[in-house]
C-alpha cells in the first residue's frame, strides 16, 4: 500500500461505507496524501458525523458538498477543489457514490431504472468531465510516459454484479436496474480508457467484493469481506496499476474480472 503517493484525491459518497473506508485509510497512509476530499450530500448532517470528527484531528481532510445526480453541484465541487489545489492538479478520482436495490424483471420501473444511471452510471461520467481539466493537470505535472493512479486517474466503483459474461450472485436477486447501470459503467469505464489515455489519465472499474455495508446488506455469506479488507486490498491494487491496465475491471485483490 505504501506504493501509492498521491498528493490529492476526491472519494464521492465519502460519509459512510466503503468511501468513508476509503478516507480513513488515505488518512493512515504512511505518506498520506497532501489533500482528501471527502465529498458527500450533507457535510453537515449526523450522517457525515464520523467525516466531520476526522476533519477535525486531520487538516488534510476537506469536506466537500457533493449531490452526484446534479450537475450545478458537481461543477461547484469541481470549483471549491480547483480552488484549493492552486496551481497543482486531482492525481486520483474515486467515483464511489452509488445506489442499489433489489428490482426485479417483473417489477422494475422506468423511475428505478432512471434513478440508478442517474447516480450509478451518469453521475461518474458528469464528475468525470468536471475534474478532467484537474486530472489533466495533474498528469502534466507528475514525471514519467506511464499511466498510473498516483500520476493521474479515474476508479470507478462499479460491481461483479454488472458483468455480463458471469452475472454474479443472480441466485441472491435480480437486481436489474443496479445490474444495467454497473454494465453501462463499465463500457463508460472502458470509453474512458480509450480516450482519456492519450491524457495520461489511467482508468479502471473495480469490484469491492462483497462488503459488510449499508448496501451489502444482511445476508450471511461467507465470501463478504469488511470495509477494512476491501478498501486495503483496492489502494493495494490500485498502487500496483500502469499502463497496460487501463480500461480494465478488477477486484480488490486484484483479479481481472469478465465484463
Ligand atoms: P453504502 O450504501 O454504504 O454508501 C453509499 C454512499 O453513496 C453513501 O455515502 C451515500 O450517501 C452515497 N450516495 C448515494 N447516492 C448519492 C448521491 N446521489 N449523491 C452523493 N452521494 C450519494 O454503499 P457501499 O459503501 O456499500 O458502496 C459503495 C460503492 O461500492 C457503490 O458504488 C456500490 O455500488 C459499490 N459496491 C458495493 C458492494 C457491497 O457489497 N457493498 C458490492 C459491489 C459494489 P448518503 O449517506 O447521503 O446516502
Amino acid at each position: 500500500m505504501g506504493g501509492l503517493r498521491v498528493h490529492s484525491v476526491l472519494v464521492t459518497g465519502a460519509n459512510r461505507g466503503i468511501g468513508l473506508g476509503f478516507v480513513q485509510h488515505l488518512l493512515g497512509l504512511p505518506n498520506p496524501p497532501e489533500w482528501v476530499f471527502a465529498a458527500c450530500r450533507d457535510p453537515k448532517g449526523k450522517q457525515a458525523q464520523e467525516l466531520q470528527n476526522l476533519a477535525s484531528k486531520h487538516p488534510n481532510l476537506v469536506i466537500v458538498p457533493l449531490e452526484v445526480t446534479e450537475l450545478a453541484s458537481i461543477k461547484a465541487a469541481a470549483a471549491s477543489v480547483g480552488e484549493r489545489l492552486k496551481d497543482s492538479g486531482l492525481n486520483l478520482l474515486i467515483n464511489n457514490a452509488g445506489i442499489g436495490n433489489n428490482s426485479s424483471l417483473d417489477n422494475v420501473t422506468q423511475e428505478d431504472l432512471a434513478q440508478k444511471y442517474a447516480t450509478n452510471t451518469i453521475g461518474p461520467l458528469l464528475l468525470s468531465q468536471a475534474f478532467l481539466p484537474l486530472l489533466k493537470k495533474a498528469a502534466q505535472g507528475s514525471p514519467g510516459s506511464g499511466l498510473s493512479c498516483s500520476k493521474a486517474a479515474i476508479i470507478n466503483m462499479s460491481s461483479y454484479a454488472g458483468s455480463i459474461q458471469d452475472v454474479y450472485v443472480w441466485e441472491y436477486g435480480e437486481a436489474i436496474s443496479y445490474r444495467c447501470s454497473k454494465a453501462a459503467l463499465n463500457m463508460l469505464t472502458k470509453c474512458q480508457s480509450l480516450g482519456y489515455r492519450e491524457h495520461g489519465i489511467l482508468c479502471a472499474a473495480f469490484h469491492p467484493g462483497w462488503v459488510i455495508t449499508d448496501m451489502g446488506g444482511t445476508i450471511e455469506n461467507k465470501t463478504r469481506v469488511t470495509v477494512d479488507v476491501s478498501v486495503r486490498g483496492m489502494l493495494k491494487v490500485m498502487s500496483s496499476l500502469s499502463e497496460k491496465d487501463t480500461g480494465t475491471f478488477v477486484d480488490w485483490e486484484g483479479k481481472v474480472l469478465p465484463w
